[in-house]
C-alpha cells in the first residue's frame, strides 16, 4: 500500500506533478503547478475531460502544502468546487473515493472511457511520461509544450468594477509612480485604446512577457479583455479588476479606463503566491488535518447549500452522527498517537462502506458525521447506520494494539426532522445522545418528542434515586457450572430493577445512568452487602459453599474510599472474603494502570478473587493478562455465540484458554446457549460455563433450592428451565 508519506518524500527532490489524461479524443499531459484544478466535461473546467460519460464538473484537484519542506502534494476530490458530487464518482486504483491524496502512479478512472495517471517527475525532459496500454501512441504534447501556453491553461475571472479607494495599496503606489516615471516601474504596465491598439508597454512588460508585443491582443494577458470590458465601461465606473491564470501562474490585472482620452491602462501583478496561500488556507479551514476528511465547517456550508438549493419535491437526506464510546480512555492510556491512528483508521473504514455520493466528515474529537443523500425511506438510513456500527465492531490494529471500539449513532432526516441546518444537526445530536444512553453500538433516529424524552430520562434518574429506598432493586444470581463435574461452583450477582409502572428494567439500561449520575456508588455498595448477606444465609443453611461474583463499575473503583467501604461491608456482614469474586472490566486498565494494580493487589491480599469480565468486547490486550493480578478470565458472549460455526472465534477462544491456563487463571465462558457450544468448550479445556443453556439469573430462593439438591439434602423440584 502506498502511504501519503511516500508521495511527500517524492516531492522533496522532484518538482513536477503531472497528470496524464486519456479520453476518447486522445492523451494530454498537464503539468500541475497551480493550487486548484477543476476537471470535467464542461468547457469552463481547467482540465476538460472530452467524454460524454463524465460529469460536467467531475472532480477537483487541490494542492496541499507541506509546510515543513515547502513541497506540496495533490488531493483529488470527487465533484465540483462547490461540493456537488459527480454522477458516477471516481475510482482511484480501482477503489471508489470521495477524496484521496494522490501518490506517484495512481490511476484515476472518471468513466469507462476517461482516465488519468498521476506522476511526479524530476525533470521536464523525462516526457513522454505515460503510454497507453491499449495503443502505443506516445503523446506529442510535451510538458514543455504545456508550459509555453495551451488554451487549457488560460483562465479568466469575470471583470469586476472596483472603486478607486478600494484599490490594493500596491496598485495605488504604482499609479502614483506611473505618473512620475513609468519607465522605471517594476510592475508591468500596458496601455491600449478601445479598438485594441497597444499604445504603450513599459520595460517591465517587455522583460516579463517578451512575447506580448508579438502576440498583441492574442496574448493571454489581453485576450478577451476588450470583450469583457466594453459592455461595462462608463465615465463613472472606470476601474476594473480581473484575474488571469496562465500556465499555473495567476495574474491580477487592474484595468483603468480613462474616459477623457479613451485609453485603457492595465497594471499587472503576479498574485500566484497569494492565490496559493488562499487555497491552502481555505483547505485548512475546511479539512481536518489528521484524517484529511472535510471538517465541521465544510459540512455546515455543504448542508446550507444543499438545503438552499433543494426544490420540491424535496430530496430526502440523512445526517448521521457517530461517536466513539470511551475514546478518551484509549487516548489517556495508550497515548494520543495511538488515539490519532485509531481515528484515521475509523475514518478509512467508514470511507470504504459509504456510497460515492455520501459525505463523510470529521465532526470533531471522536465524532464523525455522514450525510447520506437520496434516501427513499427511514429504513435506508437505518440500514446504513447499522452497517456503520457493524463495520466498526471489527477490531482495529494500531501499532501492535488490537483495539475494539463501540459506537453510538444518531440520525435526523431532511425535511422530516427539520428544514434548517441547525435544527437538523441538533436533532441528530440529540438522537446520538439518546443512543449513548441505550448502551453500546446503538442507533437512534431523532423522534420529534425527544426533548420530552430527556425529561423522561430525568424522571428515570429521580426514580432510580428512589428505587434504592423503595426496595425496587433486587439481586438475582446466575449459576456458573464446572464443566468437568457439572456442579454449580459459583454464581454471578445480577441486578434487577422492578419498577412499579415500567416493570423489570434491564441493568444495561440503568447502570449507565447510575454511573453518569454517581448513583452507582450507593447502588454498588447495596449490591455488595446484599450478596454477602445472601451467601452467608446459604452457608448458615449448611449448603455447599460457592463463589459469589459481584460486578464492579469503574466508577466504584475510582472512588477514593472504595477499599474502606468494601472492608466495612465484609466486617459488618462477617463474610469470608475468600468466597467473594469481584468482576472488573478491561476498561479499568485504560488509565492510571499502576494505581489500579496496587488497589487490585490490596483486594487479593484480603483474600478476594478477581475476574476480568467481558473479555473481548473492550480493549482486549493479551499482554495485560500477564500483568494483571486476576484469578479468572470471563470470555465474552460475542466469542461464544458463533464458536461452533466460526473457525476464527474458535481459534481465539482456544488460544485464550491455553494462555489463561499457562498464567494459572480459571476460564469462564459467558453466554453459552447450546449443547454444541458446551461440548466444544469442554473439548477446548474451558473450566466453567455461565449461560442460558444451564440457567438464567435466578432468585435467591431458586438458588437455595438448587444448592440443596446439589448438596444431596433435598431434590429441587422448582421449574427452573
Ligand atoms: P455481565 O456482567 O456481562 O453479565 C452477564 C449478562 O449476560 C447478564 O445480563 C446475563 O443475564 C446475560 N447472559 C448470561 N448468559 C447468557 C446467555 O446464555 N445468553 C444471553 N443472551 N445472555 C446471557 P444482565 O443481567 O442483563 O446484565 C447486563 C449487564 O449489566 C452485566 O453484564 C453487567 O455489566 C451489568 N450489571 C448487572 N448487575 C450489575 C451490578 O450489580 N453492578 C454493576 N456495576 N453492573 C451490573
Ligand atoms: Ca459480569
Ligand atoms: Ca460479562
Amino acid at each position: 500500500m502506498r502511504s501519503e508519506e511516500s508521495s511527500t518524500v517524492a516531492v522533496k527532490d522532484t518538482l513536477h506533478h503531472v497528470l496524464t489524461v486519456e479520453d476518447p479524443k486522445g492523451f494530454r499531459n498537464f503539468l500541475l503547478n497551480n493550487t486548484t484544478y477543476s476537471l470535467g466535461r464542461s468547457l469552463d473546467n481547467t482540465i476538460i475531460l472530452r467524454s460524454n460519460l463524465v460529469s460536467r464538473q467531475h472532480a477537483v484537484l487541490l494542492a496541499i502544502a507541506n509546510l515543513k519542506d515547502k513541497s506540496y502534494i495533490f488531493r483529488i476530490i470527487d465533484g465540483s468546487h462547490s461540493g456537488t458530487r459527480s454522477t458516477n464518482g471516481i475510482l482511484v486504483n480501482g477503489k471508489k473515493r470521495l477524496s484521496h491524496v494522490l501518490a506517484h502512479g495512481d490511476q484515476i478512472l472518471f468513466s469507462k472511457d476517461t482516465r488519468a495517471v498521476y506522476q511526479i517527475v524530476s525533470t521536464l525532459s523525462k516526457t513522454p511520461i505515460y503510454k497507453s496500454p491499449k495503443n502505443n501512441n506516445i503523446n506529442t504534447d510535451t510538458l514543455a509544450g504545456q508550459l509555453l501556453g495551451n488554451s487549457h491553461f488560460v483562465q479568466y475571472s469575470p471583470l469586476q468594477a472596483i472603486a478607486e479607494r478600494d484599490l490594493p495599496l500596491r496598485i495605488r503606489d504604482t499609479i502614483n509612480q506611473f505618473k512620475a516615471s513609468p519607465e522605471i516601474n517594476s510592475q508591468p504596465i500596458i496601455e491600449l485604446n478601445l479598438v485594441g491598439k497597444i499604445l504603450y508597454l513599459n520595460p517591465a512588460v517587455l522583460s516579463q512577457f517578451p512575447d506580448l508585443d508579438s502576440f498583441g491582443l492574442n496574448h493571454p494577458l489581453l485576450k478577451e479583455l476588450l470583450l469583457q470590458l466594453i459592455p461595462l465601461v462608463n465615465p463613472v465606473q472606470n476601474i476594473f479588476v480581473r484575474e488571469v491564470a496562465i500556465n499555473g501562474k495567476v495574474f491580477e490585472e487592474v484595468i483603468h479606463f480613462m474616459p477623457w482620452n479613451e485609453v485603457i491602462r492595465i497594471y499587472v501583478s503576479d498574485i500566484t503566491k497569494q492565490k496559493q496561500a488562499e487555497a491552502i488556507i481555505s483547505y485548512q479551514i475546511h479539512y481536518d488535518s489528521l484524517t484529511g476528511l472535510p471538517n465541521r465547517k465544510y459540512l455546515q456550508e455543504y448542508l446550507v447549500k444543499l438545503v438552499k438549493t433543494a426544490q420540491p419535491p424535496l430530496p430526502r437526506f440523512a445526517i448521521v452522527l457517530l461517536d466513539i464510546n470511551c475514546f478518551k480512555l484509549i487516548n489517556d492510556s495508550l497515548g494520543h498517537s495511538v488515539g490519532d491512528l485509531l481515528l484515521q483508521a475509523v475514518g478509512d473504514r467508514l470511507k470504504e462502506i459509504l456510497r460515492a455520493d455520501d459525505l463523510l466528515v470529521r465532526w470533531g474529537g471522536d465524532e464523525f458525521a455522514i450525510v447520506v443523500q437520496n434516501i427513499d425511506s427511514n429504513d435506508a438510513a437505518s440500514q446504513i447506520a447499522e452497517s456503520i456500527i457493524q463495520s466498526l465492531t471489527l477490531p482495529f490494529s494500531c501499532v501492535g494494539h488490537e483495539l475494539h471500539i463501540t459506537t453510538s449513532v444518531g440520525a435526523s432526516i431532511y425535511p422530516d426532522h427539520g428544514n434548517r441546518v441547525e435544527s437538523l444537526v441538533d436533532n441528530a445530536d440529540m438522537a446520538m445522545y439518546r443512543a449513548k444512553t441505550e448502551g453500546r453500538n446503538s442507533f437512534q433516529f431523532y423522534i420529534p418528542n425527544m426533548q420530552e424524552q430527556s425529561f423522561q430520562r430525568l424522571a428515570m434518574e429521580n426514580n432510580l434515586r428512589r428505587a434504592l429506598d423503595n426496595e425496587e432493586l433486587e439481586t438475582y444470581y446466575q449459576p456458573q457450572i464446572d464443566l468437568t463435574t457439572g456442579q454449580i461452583v459459583g454464581v454471578e450477582v445480577l441486578l434487577r430493577w422492578k419498577h412499579v409502572t415500567l416493570g423489570s428494567i434491564s441493568p444495561s439500561k440503568f447502570i449507565p445512568l447510575a454511573e453518569e449520575t454517581g448513583l452507582i456508588i450507593a447502588i454498588g455498595n447495596w449490591v455488595l452487602r446484599q450478596a454477602c448477606l445472601r451467601a452467608i444465609a446459604w452457608q448458615e443453611l449448611g449448603l455447599p459453599p460457592i463463589q459469589i461474583g459481584v460486578n464492579l463499575s469503574i466508577k466504584q473503583l475510582q472512588q477514593k474510599d472504595f477499599l474502606v467501604s468494601l472492608k466495612q461491608i465484609l466486617d459488618e456482614t462477617n463474610f469470608d472474603p475468600h468466597y467473594l469474586e469481584l468482576e472488573i472490566t478491561e476498561g479499568i486498565m485504560m488509565n492510571q494502570v499502576e494505581a489500579k494494580v496496587i488497589l487490585l493487589n490490596q483486594f487479593r491480599e484480603m483474600g478476594i478473587k478477581l475476574s476480568l469480565d467481558d473479555f473481548g468486547t473492550g480493549y482486549s490486550a493479551l499482554s495485560y493478562l500477564k500483568n494483571l493480578p486476576i484469578d479468572t478470565l470471563k470470555i465474552d458472549r460475542i466469542f461464544i455465540e458463533y464458536i461452533t460455526h466460526n473457525e476464527h472465534d474458535r481459534v481465539i477462544v482456544s488460544s485464550l484458554i491455553n494462555l489463561s491456563h499457562s498464567l494459572g487463571l480459571t476460564v469462564i465462558a459467558e453466554g453459552a446457549e447450546t449443547q454444541e457450544q458446551v461440548d466444544l468448550l469442554r473439548v477446548l479445556g474451558c473450566d466453567q460455563v455461565q449461560g442460558f443453556i444451564f440457567y438464567k439469573a435466578l432468585s435467591a430462593d431458586e438458588i437455595e433450592c438448587l444448592l440443596r439438591a446439589q448438596g444431596g439434602t433435598k431434590p429441587c423440584d422448582l421449574d427452573i428451565q
